[in-house]
């Protein structure tokens, strides 16, 4: 049973990245990455031990409330998220937003998929990363996946993620259609270039921008 978590930060904001873009949503931001990414804008989260613990219900009563300002989904980021059973989290936050005038709220996460997977959510943001490559279960059923760009080899590993994809997509036939996302890295102009001529040459992926940092919003 996982009744507290480490957070880092929550807030009520847009959606920037990916295909969610511009919709309100609450952020909540878990402690604790042992994925290790070298370009990684959120360093700071890594280490879970410097952070708050917070109980289930306290984050439900936040929800509650930024459910009536508007916020139509959580996004649970990191981090890595996952590197915590959220078994819990999901069922009391999907059990308690039900009520007669609502259905649960939805919860979308944003994962490298290193990790097992635990909780449900009705939207996966798969963020492979090159150097740990995700478990097959994340590549079969997340809703959309997104490759950071940085230099040309992160461009053939997008491919060589799409190329992965089609095989299981043949091999079972519980496979999720999904949506195919590059996103250059917010300070490398060679990862702009890269990521614009790649999606302007490959019409199945399309370019996500960090929005929320060109509005400098959270
Ligand atoms: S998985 Fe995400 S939080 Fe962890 S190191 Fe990589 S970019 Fe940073």
């Amino acid at each position: 049973m996982t009744k507290y978590l480490p957070i880092v930060e929550k807030f009520h904001s847009l959606q920037g990245e990916g295909f969610h873009s511009g919709k309100s949503a609450f952020f909540i931001r878990l402690a604790g990455c042992e994925v290790g990414c070298p370009w990684c804008d959120t360093k700071h989260s890594w280490n879970s031990k410097k952070y708050p613990l917070f109980s289930i219900d306290t984050l439900l009563s936040e929800i509650l409330e930024v459910r009536l300002k508007g916020a139509s989904f959580i996004v649970l980021t990191g981090g890595e998220p996952l590197q915590h059973n959220l078994d819990d989290f999901c069922k009391i936050i999907k059990n308690e937003t039900n009520t007669k005038k609502n259905n649960s709220i939805k919860i979308h996460i944003e994962t490298s998929g290193v990790n097992n997977f635990s909780g449900f959510y009705d939207w996966i943001t798969l963020s492979p990363k090159r150097h740990k490559p995700p478990k097959d279960y994340f590549l079969e059923k997340c809703n959309e996946i997104k490759v950071i760009i940085n230099d040309s080899k992160d461009i053939q590993f997008a491919q060589d993620i799409k190329e992965k994809v089609s095989k299981i997509k043949k091999q079972t036939n519980t496979y999720k259609e999904k949506k195919f996302f590059v996103q250059p890295a917010w300070d490398s102009n060679k990862g702009y270039r890269l990521a614009i001529n790649f999606a302007k040459a490959n019409p199945d992926w399309t370019l996500s921008l960090q929005t929320h940092k060109y509005l400098s919003i959270q």
